[in-house]
């Protein structure tokens, strides 16, 4: 099979052809149709995530097809379309897994990034972690949910139910999480890198009540903000953009270096937190809302061969929602 594979940090993808993998007991081989490009996989790609094996396959936003059950792994009939998460494995016996943070899990295994991913044409997944996926949305447009709008959907209950909320860099998440949260009756306060029209313009035909730029200050105070670009001078800009009691959700796997900064911007009960993975509790009720929403994705798609210059997009700021690999044609 052809698979784009991280072949050492700070180098391209590697296009390479491979044997299609053997789904062991439990496991689903799925055939790929398509994989969302995620900021982890571009983490991963640049050496800023360590930890996962090498060379690895990425891509944790999978919806494919189940074409072959290993024993014991009888739980979507071959053909059922799938989702497949970050969530790749859990211990079931930890104490996070034992009350209800598997998301947290000490053995926890992640999916393109310790498991082979779905920029591939062919991937095996444990059964236990997959997802029906909602049939109102097409493979390209279902394969965001699976990561931006699942993380994002994690990190918008941690927010609180605060009306006025903040989101920091306007990507793939965040246009679902925008839309999610304005159907709960918030209010959209965007922030975008400074100067980013089309961002902006974006978050403002998403229905945002305010778009600018990431260093302002937004017409009124916040109840809470999330940040989802990978930049740790945002933490202590949103801090100064919440009001009492806010809190600021660090939705990202990684971030630079957050500078410091006055006690007093984080006095009176104002919070900062980060929001790790998924439990598939998050999964199965994030997808149950989407269409209800109904969340409509925007994607930008692009060859599996061209993995390279959507990761490159992506660092550069340049897509509009989210980048996918539609692998079959
Ligand atoms: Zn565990
Ligand atoms: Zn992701």
């Amino acid at each position: 099979m052809k698979a784009m594979q991280i072949t050492a940090p700070h180098e391209a993808l590697v296009l390479a052809d491979l044997p299609v993998p053997r789904p062991g007991r439990g496991e689903l081989l799925i055939k790929v149709h398509a994989c969302g490009v995620c900021r982890t996989d571009l983490h991963v790609a640049d050496g800023e995530l360590t930890g996962g094996k090498l060379p690895v396959i990425p891509g944790h936003e999978i919806v494919g097809e189940v074409v072959e059950n290993a024993a014991g792994a009888e739980r979507f009939a071959p053909g059922t379309r799938v989702g497949v998460p970050w969530l790749g494995y859990t211990c079931g016996a930890c104490a996070y897994c034992a009350s209800g943070r598997e998301n947290l899990c000490d053995s926890a295994r992640f999916t393109g990034f310790h498991i082979d991913g779905g920029y591939a044409e062919y991937t095996v997944a444990d059964q236990r972690y997959c997802f029906a996926l909602p049939l109102e949305y097409d493979d390209t447009a279902a394969a965001p949910l699976l990561c931006a709008g699942l993380i994002g959907y994690r990190a918008l209950m941690m927010a609180g139910n605060g009306e006025r909320l903040g989101i920091y860099g306007f990507g793939a998440a965040a246009h679902i999480v925008a839309q999610v949260a304005r159907y709960q009756g918030r209010r959209i306060f965007a922030f975008t890198r400074p100067g980013d029209e089309e961002a902006q313009g974006f978050a403002l035909k998403l229905g945002a009540a305010w778009a600018g730029d990431s260093a302002a200050k937004p017409p009124e105070e916040l109840d809470a903000a999330i940040i989802f670009a990978p930049a740790g001078p945002l933490v202590v800009n949103a801090l100064r953009a919440v009001a009492k009691g806010g809190t600021v959700v660090c939705a990202g796997i990684h971030m630079s270096d957050i500078p410091a900064f006055p006690y007093a911007i984080l006095w009176e009960e104002r919070v900062i937190r980060s929001v790790a993975n998924l439990t598939r509790r998050d999964g199965e009720e994030f997808l149950a809302l989407a269409p209800q929403v109904p969340v409509r994705t925007v994607v930008e798609e692009f060859g599996l061969a061209q993995a390279n210059e959507a990761l490159t997009r992506l660092r550069e700021g340049r897509l509009t929602g989210a980048a996918v690999l539609k692998i079959r044609t």
